[in-house]
């Protein structure tokens, strides 16, 4: 049996106190014992965050991460440096990512890497467009982007590992996917790695859905036997995040 983990993508959204304002806020709402909370914040809040999530059951995981030890990478954090900060998860390749600052299968593959070195949990992102949706590419692209992100991932760190398909045509749109197409690309994806792997990674490893997850959404999302909970990005800097993790 999978433990659902439902992840907060806050994006570049708070400053240091209006996050600590709000996981303040959003403490009691999101305390639940079967599914795993995390909190995505900016790098500069991540500090801030973990010292007030302290006592709860708030995981404060980051946005993204360099896949460099250290060194001459201006404006870039470093595996360790979230380590010592205290972040357990860490996004690796959201589609805004891809998209704005140029990222690519190959650079995912590398900070999922990464990750593993530093016993971080990745959660790895992948997705379609529009285009690919209609033009019936949709599956074929997905298990592209898995197959290169895994590359030298061993069984057991694939096992930990969580991976968010978030549709882009449905990330802030307010255009959830629905129950059967989102459901349809979780099982493909779960397919794919028993097929680098085996039926125990296929089974251990969690998928979440992303893409204008609601309160009112993610009760028949959730409930998807391929579905173990979501990354949520708009509904994490509200009360209504407590609903959604507590969906049942
Ligand atoms: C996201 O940022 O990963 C996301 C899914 O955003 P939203 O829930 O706002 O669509």
């Amino acid at each position: 049996m999978r433990k659902k983990i439902i992840a907060g993508n806050w994006k570049m959204n708070m400053t240091p106190s209006e996050a600590v304002a709000l996981v303040n806020e959003l403490k009691p709402l999101v305390a639940c014992e079967d599914a795993d909370v995390v909190f995505c914040v900016p790098a500069i809040d991540i500090i801030p965050a973990v010292e007030a999530a302290k006592g709860s059951n708030i995981e404060i995981g980051a946005e993204n991460m360099y896949f460099e030890e250290k060194g001459a990478y201006t404006g870039e954090i470093s595996p360790n440096m979230l380590v010592d900060a205290g972040v357990k998860y860490v996004i690796i390749g959201h589609s805004e990512r891809r998209e704005y600052f140029a990222e690519t299968d190959e650079t995912v593959n590398k900070k999922v890497l990464k990750a593993f070195e530093h016993n971080m949990i990745p959660i790895i992102c992948c997705g379609e467009s529009l285009k690919q949706r209609e033009q019936g590419i949709t599956i074929d692209w997905i298990r592209q982007q898995i197959k290169i992100a895994f590359l030298n991932v061993t069984a057991d760190q694939a096992k930990t590992a969580v991976i968010a398909y978030e549709p882009i045509w449905a990330i802030g749109t307010g255009k959830v996917a629905t129950t059967e197409q989102a459901q349809e690309v979780c099982a493909a994806i779960r397919c794919c790695i028993g097929e680098i792997y085996d039926e125990a990674t296929a089974e251990a490893i969690r998928i979440q859905y992303g893409g204008s997850v609601s309160a009112s959404s993610a009760p028949e999302l959730f409930s998807q036997p391929d579905i173990d909970g979501g990354l949520v990005g708009g509904a994490s800097l509200k009360p209504d995040f407590g609903k959604i993790v507590n969906w049942h």
